[in-house]
């Protein structure tokens, strides 16, 4: 290695380090990796559940996919060489082609994977080989402040971020004319969760909160996006459905908490809704989901209210809704 090729990892990395979003980091990533001389192709996914198994394995695309049961030509490669990998960098033949996995799966969840298609220099391969742990490591603390320290969902910094993915995302779709329905944003608030803190104490209360995170993940599709939005209050936002479909989630979920068998007994949860209008500034979709909240609270909570059926509700001149 000369003096200059070591100037220019030192470079490289410093660029790396100097990224303060997983996405910006990424999509940084895939730009210098499709630069190099050789490389044809740079794929970047999110990788859930077990790469052994068919129906629970699934892939997330970077930066954004709305689609469900996303797969693409990478799919089976990824499940063939995900399999039992400890994380790190592979080189593979298949298909008579080259390819260099950067298996990011070490603390880190989801895994994230970027796939290299083509053929490098062994010079390359020792500076691809550098950033892969600049980057494995920058991820693990980008995370750190991305996601809550708690439930390790993402947090309400996060949600704002991917709003904006997705305003963006549908706004491209406009010229395209790509299949695909509608997303929506739910808030799901427990119901008297600090007579949970006041009944069995604080750390308690954080226990409920984790199982609460847990049945969420199990509850919702990969291809939905989860958050803690602050103390009990948590967001879904459920992507490519319908009115019907959503109601039929949110309504599922519901119940699975209702039937949940917490630490502290029973629990209930409140969801308000609204469908994610493209043209509306994220403050008012979270506005509209909080209004739709507080009417299922005022309702008798343990259950879900869509923003749009709040309508035929009389206001108020300020617009609130008028409960009493
Ligand atoms: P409602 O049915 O109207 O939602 O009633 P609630 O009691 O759930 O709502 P309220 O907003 O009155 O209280 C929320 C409580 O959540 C108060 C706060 O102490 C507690 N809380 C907030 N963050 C955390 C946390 O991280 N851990 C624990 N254990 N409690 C928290
Ligand atoms: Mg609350
Ligand atoms: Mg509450």
């Amino acid at each position: 290695m000369s003096n200059q090729d070591i100037k220019e990892a030192f470079e490289l990395s410093a660029m790396f380090l100097a990224h303060q979003s997983y996405q910006s980091l990424t999509q940084a990533t895939i730009q210098y990796f499709s630069s190099i001389e050789g490389v044809e192709e740079v794929s970047s996914y999110e990788i859930f559940g077990d790469p052994g198994e068919q129906d629970q394995f699934s892939v997330r695309r970077f930066p954004l996919t709305l689609y469900d049961n996303y797969r693409d030509n990478n799919t089976e490669l990824l499940m063939k060489f995900l399999i039992g990998s400890e994380g790190g960098v592979k080189t593979i033949e298949y298909a008579d082609q080259h390819w260099i996995l950067l298996d990011v799966a070490k603390k880190i969840k989801p895994r994230r994977v970027i796939l290299i298609k083509g053929q490098v220099s062994s010079l390359v391969m020792t500076i691809i080989e550098g950033l892969y742990n600049v980057y494995a490591n920058q991820i693990a603390l980008l995370d750190s402040k991305e996601r809550d320290v708690l439930t390790h969902l993402p947090n309400r910094q996060t949600l704002e971020i991917t709003l904006n993915d997705i305003i963006v995302f549908y706004r491209g779709l406009q010229h395209k004319k790509q299949e695909i329905k509608d997303s929506w944003l739910a808030i799901l608030d427990i119901d008297h969760f600090k007579r949970i803190n006041d009944q069995y104490g604080h750390l308690y209360g954080d226990e409920v909160l984790l199982h609460f995170a847990r049945l969420m993940e199990r509850g919702f599709r990969h291809t939905d996006f989860l958050f803690r939005y602050g103390g009990e209050e948590f967001i879904v936002i459920i992507n490519n459905s319908d009115l019907v479909g959503v109601k039929t989630t949110l309504e599922r979920f519901r119940k699975d908490v209702e039937e949940y068998d917490f630490p502290s007994g029973s629990v209930t949860v409140s969801i308000g809704f609204t469908q994610i209008d493209p043209l509306a500034p994220p403050s008012l979709l979270l506005e509209y989901a909080d209004k739709a909240l507080y009417q299922a609270k005022n309702n008798g909570r343990n259950q879900l209210v869509f923003f749009d059926e709040l309508k035929t509700v009389p206001t108020t001149d300020n617009g609130d809704i008028e409960l009493f």
